[in-house]
């Protein structure tokens, strides 16, 4: 634990409530919704966009918080180095590993939807809800201040990651203040890459 990270939550200031829970879920709402239509409609409705993008949340949060119960070995990346330093690798270094360990649990998802023809899956929206998540470290955490992220770095027991569903689980912790709008840029940047590579390659 840093004792910095620390001092930027005195006393109980940080606690979630319903207003920042229901804030961080519009925002998100709205933007990933709008993104995704302008991705993926009309060849999936608007009512498959906004279950996929649900459960697609839904795996990765599942997923991160499985991380943090899984042995503390070389092959649970995210848990050895990223949260423990156990390889003490260079900061820019530990950045990319993270962002290709992060990235590599939405790969899995594509994979399994691959092998098992799930068509009522889009592989450009596990791909753009998986690019903006990985983002987090490289934009937010390197460049802004995440504080939700910084704290599942002080106390993993909080803030997987996304808001929204760290609230439906009761494992969001934020400043009453707290809102996600910062993340903003991160699905636009992911949404201009997933046009550009769809530009090249069909992708459902
Ligand atoms: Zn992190
Ligand atoms: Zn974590």
């Amino acid at each position: 634990m840093s004792n910095s990270i620390i001092e930027l939550l005195p006393g109980n200031t940080y606690r979630y409530t319903i207003l920042s829970g229901a804030y961080s879920f519009l925002l998100l709402l709205v933007t990933g919704s709008y993104l995704s239509l302008i991705l993926v409609y009309p060849h999936f409705s608007a009512f498959s966009i906004a279950i996929q993008l649900i459960g697609i949340n839904l795996w990765v949060y599942w997923i991160h918080r499985a991380s943090h119960s899984l042995p503390n070995q070389f092959w649970n990346y995210h848990l050895y180095s990223h949260h423990n330093k156990l390889l003490n690798l260079p900061r820019p270094v530990e950045l990319v590993c993270e962002f290709f360990t992060d990235f590599s649990w939405f790969l899995l998802l594509l994979g399994i939807k691959t092998v098992c023809n799930l068509d009522f899956l889009s592989s450009t929206l596990i791909l753009f809800v998986g690019l903006w998540y990985s983002l987090i470290h490289v934009l937010d955490l390197s460049l802004g201040n995440h504080i939700e992220h910084r704290i599942h770095h002080v106390d993993y027991h909080y803030n997987y990651g996304p808001a929204y569903i760290d609230f439906l689980f009761g494992t969001l912790k934020v400043d009453r203040n707290y809102t996600s709008d910062f993340e903003i840029p991160n699905g636009i940047v992911a949404c201009v890459m997933l046009l550009g590579l769809k530009y090249y390659i069909q992708i459902d």
